[in-house]
C-alpha cells in the first residue's frame, strides 16, 4: 500500500489524501485550500494528482477545507463515486453550491479591478455546473456499514462527532489473506457537544492519519462557565436594550449557538430571547440537520420528538430576505443577530456590525477562531476603529469572545483516542495542523508510546506502508 499527502500537511485546509492499493486508487477528501488567494487558487486549480486515474473518493465531512475541490474532480473527467454518510452527502452539497456563489462573485469583483489595470481576467476554478456534475456522483451510506468497493478493498464511516454527518473512515485491503487496516480521522470532534453524538471509539486499524489542529493546545472554559457569561450576557441585553451581534459559520456552529440557547431557556436560567438567524446558508443548513435525527445525540432526539423541530421555538427567527435582513438594522434590542461570514470577510454580518458597533451598549460576541488579516481578528484584538466596507468606523460596542467551543478535539482527547485503538497502530501518521501543532503532538505521542512509527509527512510526499 502507497500512502500520498496532496494537502492539509503541515497545514491545515486543503485536505488530500491517497490510498493505492495494487488495484484501486481512493481519494480520502479533496479539500478545498484557503489562505493567500495566489497561493491558494493555484493548489485549488492542480490537485497533485490526475483525478481520471481515480478509483472512488471517501468523504471525511462536508466542510468546505475537506469538500471544496470535488468539483475540480468532475470537471476534469472523474467518473467513479463519492462516498460519504448521508447527512455529509446532504450538506456538501449546499455548501459546493454556496462556494460556488462566492467565487462567481469574488472573481467578477476581482476582474472589475483587474480589468480597469488591464490585466487578465480570473477564473472561478469551479462553477454551478461542476458542482451538480459531482453531487450526482455522492453516494450516502449508513454510519458503520461496510461497503465494498472492490473485491478486496472495503470502507466504512464512524461517528467522529465534529459536524453533522462528518466521519473517521476506515479503510480494509485484504491481499493473500493478509489484511491492511488504515483509519482516517478526518476532523475529530469532542466529547458532550450539543446536537451531536460523541465520537465513536476508534477501531482498530494499522495505519493512522490523525488530525492535530489543536495538538499543542487545551481548550479552555467549561461548560458551567460559559454558561453563566452567556447568562449575564443576555440580562445585560434585557436592560440595556441592546442587540448581541454574532458572527458565525452558518452550518455547524450557528445551529449549536440556537441550542446552547434554548438549553438555557429550558433551564429557566434566562427568560427567552428573540434570536435572528440571517444567513440564506443557515436556513439551508438546518433544513438538512432536520432531515437527520439519525445524527443526534439522545438529548437532541428527545426535543426533537418533544416538539417536533429542536431547531424551532417562538422565539427564533430564520430571515432569507435581504429586506428583512435590513429591517434588523433599524430594529431596537434586545435580540442577538447570528449571521456570517463567520470571520466578518464578507456577508450580511459586516451590514449587522456597520450599524451596531458604534452603539455602546451593543455587544459583539465571537465563537470562532479569527485569522490573521480578518476584520473579525482585529475586533477581537481591541482596536478602536475598524474598516467596515473600506470605511475606517468607530467601535463603541463591547467586544466579548468564548473561548470554549471548538468543534475539535485538543491535545488531551487526540492522545486518549491514539490510547484508545486496541491494539495500538503501528504507523501513526499527523495531518491537518499547521507545522507546530503537529510536531508538538508527535513529540507526545512518541514519549507516551516509543514503539510507534510517528510520522508528519510534508505535502507531495508519498509512503510505503
Ligand atoms: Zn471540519
Amino acid at each position: 500500500m502507497k500512502l500520498s499527502f496532496y494537502g492539509a500537511a503541515r497545514s491545515v485546509t486543503g485536505s488530500r489524501h491517497l490510498i493505492e492499493t495494487p488495484t484501486s486508487r481512493l481519494l480520502l477528501d479533496c479539500g478545498m485550500f484557503q489562505g493567500r488567494r495566489e497561493e491558494a487558487a493555484r493548489q485549488n486549480r492542480e490537485l497533485g494528482f490526475e483525478p481520471k486515474s481515480l478509483s472512488a473518493v471517501l468523504l471525511s465531512h462536508a466542510h468546505i477545507d475537506h469538500s471544496g475541490a470535488l468539483p475540480v474532480l468532475a470537471k476534469h473527467g472523474f467518473s467513479g463515486k463519492v462516498h460519504m454518510t448521508r447527512a455529509s452527502a446532504d450538506l456538501a452539497a449546499i455548501m459546493l453550491q454556496d462556494a460556488a456563489r462566492i467565487q462567481e462573485s469574488d472573481c467578477a469583483y476581482v476582474n472589475k479591478k483587474e480589468r480597469r489595470r488591464g490585466m487578465q481576467c480570473v477564473r472561478p476554478f469551479f462553477d454551478s455546473d461542476d458542482v451538480e456534475a459531482i453531487t450526482r456522483r455522492f453516494a450516502g451510506a449508513r454510519y458503520r456499514d461496510a461497503l465494498k468497493l472492490e473485491p478486496r478493498v472495503t470502507a466504512s464511516f464512524h461517528d467522529a462527532g465534529h459536524i453533522l454527518g462528518s466521519a473517521a473512515i476506515r479503510v480494509k485491503y485484504t491481499a493473500r489473506g493478509n489484511t491492511t487496516t488504515v483509519l482516517f480521522s478526518g476532523d475529530l470532534g469532542r466529547a458532550n457537544m450539543p446536537i451531536l453524538r460523541d465520537p465513536d471509539p476508534p477501531p482498530p486499524c494499522d495505519i493512522l492519519i490523525l488530525e492535530s489542529t489543536y495538538g499543542d493546545r487545551l481548550h479552555e472554559q467549561a461548560a458551567e462557565e460559559m454558561k453563566k457569561k452567556a447568562e449575564a450576557l443576555i440580562s445585560h441585553a434585557r436592560a440595556h436594550k441592546s442587540k448581541i451581534i454574532v458572527p458565525a459559520f452558518a452550518v455547524g456552529r450557528t445551529q449549536e449557538l440556537v441550542m446552547r440557547i434554548k438549553e438555557l431557556v429550558t433551564e429557566s436560567r434566562i427568560e427567552p430571547i428573540p434570536i435572528y438567524i440571517d444567513s440564506p446558508l443557515a436556513a439551508r443548513a438546518t433544513a438538512v440537520f432536520r432531515q437527520h435525527p439519525e445524527c443526534y445525540d439522545e438529548e437532541t432526539s428527545k426535543t426533537f420528538s418533544a416538539d417536533g423541530d429542536p431547531f424551532a421555538s417562538r422565539y427564533i427567527h430564520f430571515v432569507s430576505t435581504v429586506e428583512d435582513s435590513k429591517r434588523l438594522n433599524a430594529m431596537r434590542g434586545p435580540c442577538v443577530i447570528i449571521s456570517s461570514s463567520g470571520m466578518c470577510e464578507g456577508g450580511r454580518i459586516l451590514h449587522h456590525l456597520k450599524h451596531a458597533i458604534q452603539d455602546e451598549a451593543n455587544v459583539i460576541v465571537f465563537v470562532g477562531f479569527q485569522a490573521e488579516h480578518t476584520l473579525g481578528r482585529k475586533l477581537v484584538e481591541g482596536w478602536d476603529v475598524v474598516p467596515i466596507f473600506g470605511v475606517p468606523t468607530p467601535r463603541r460596542a463591547q467586544v466579548v469572545k468564548f473561548n470554549g467551543l471548538s468543534a475539535h478535539a485538543d491535545r488531551h482527547d487526540l492522545l486518549a483516542y491514539i490510547r484508545a485503538i486496541d491494539p495500538l497502530p503501528g504507523i501513526v501518521f499527523l495531518v491537518h495542523g499547521e507545522e507546530k501543532q503537529a510536531l508538538s503532538l508527535g513529540a507526545a505521542i512518541q514519549a507516551e508510546h516509543p514503539a510507534l512509527d510517528v510520522r508528519i509527512p510534508h505535502r507531495g510526499s508519498t509512503h510505503d506502508v
